[in-house]
């Protein structure tokens, strides 16, 4: 399905943002391939849009969504995703298969493609932990299987030398058995100190060396600081919540703000986790 002039606030878990030219979701990777050879146009992935901000004056190219690649299977101890599968359900998936560990993506409202991208990661685990292999494709539609010795990955980010290459599905090892954590209480706890339920992005920013990001932007006072529609969330200070009809611009105003004042207090600079386009 391709569509034009598609509002990015519909698909971006801030509520906010410009138009991408056109906005394609393919029904299958071979309908995804076919699509890409004969594109010219520069290509973003969107998975659930939980960790991304499109500008107000939006994308000159096209918006692939992921949504239709969701296939989940089990063979032996690996379980093979699509790229467009929610984490939730992934860790639902493996649970309901005996496989352990992939709780922790239970509180990630991403897509596995996104997750992989960023590496996304919760209670000291993080995606790429569990990963086997990946299949990529790149933007003339060629599917390529990759490792993780391919990546490299790091806090919140996972770089490729071939930048031209995107996820379409990969094949993960969970553990066998189940682990002694407790992970259904990190959650419970995590429910009740962020503002699950309002417009927002998760962490704005990553925690620098030997700091957490929210504590140093509470400690500025800047919990509950406003820019436009866009404000820092009371109960979580790492949060910025689309509070308003905020604009992108609001959103990247707030984020300078808050950037130059951590600067100024403490001479850190903090640096995003969201991705602005
Ligand atoms: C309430 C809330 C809580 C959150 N908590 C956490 C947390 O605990 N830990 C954490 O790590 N994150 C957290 N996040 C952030 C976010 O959920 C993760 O970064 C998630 O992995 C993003 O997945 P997505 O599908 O939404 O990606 P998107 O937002 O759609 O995209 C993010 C980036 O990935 C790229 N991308 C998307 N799909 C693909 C693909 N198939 N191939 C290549 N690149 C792709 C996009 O181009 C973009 O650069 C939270 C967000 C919210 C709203």
């Amino acid at each position: 399905m391709l569509k034009y002039n598609e509002p990015m606030s519909k698909h971006c878990s801030l509520r906010s943002g410009g138009e991408t030219s056109q906005f394609f979701q393919p029904v299958d990777i071979q309908e995804l391939s076919a699509f890409l050879k004969s594109n010219t146009k520069p290509i973003l992935m969107v998975g659930l849009g939980s960790n991304l901000l499109v500008r107000d004056k939006g994308f000159k190219g096209v918006t692939v969504h992921t949504k239709n690649l969701k296939e989940l299977t089990i063979s032996d101890n690996s379980i093979e995703s699509g790229a467009g599968t929610s984490l939730a359900k992934l860790s639902r998936f493996a649970l309901a298969n005996f496989k352990y560990g992939a709780e922790f993506l239970s509180a990630i409202p991403g897509s596995v493609g996104g997750a992989l991208a960023m590496n996304a990661g919760a209670f000291g685990s993080e995606i790429w932990k569990y990963v086997v292999s990946v299949k990529t494709m790149n933007f003339s539609g060629e599917i390529q299987d990759r490792f993780p010795g391919d990546f490299e990955i790091s806090y919140r980010s996972t770089v490729h030398k071939n930048s031209n290459e995107f996820f379409v599905s990969a094949v993960f090892n969970f553990n066998l058995e189940k682990q002694n954590d407790n992970v259904g209480e990190l959650l419970k706890k995590r429910n009740s100190t962020q503002p699950i339920g309002l417009p927002s992005c998760g962490s704005v920013f990553k925690n620098p060396k030997n700091h957490f990001a929210a504590q140093l932007i509470e400690s500025s006072g800047l919990k509950g600081y406003c820019i436009g529609g866009a404000c820092v969330s009371e109960k979580h200070a790492n949060y910025i919540i689309n509070q308003n009809n905020a604009t992108a611009m609001d959103i990247e105003k707030l984020i300078a703000h808050i950037q130059d004042t951590i600067k100024q207090k403490f001479n850190i600079e903090l640096e995003t986790e969201i991705i602005i386009i």
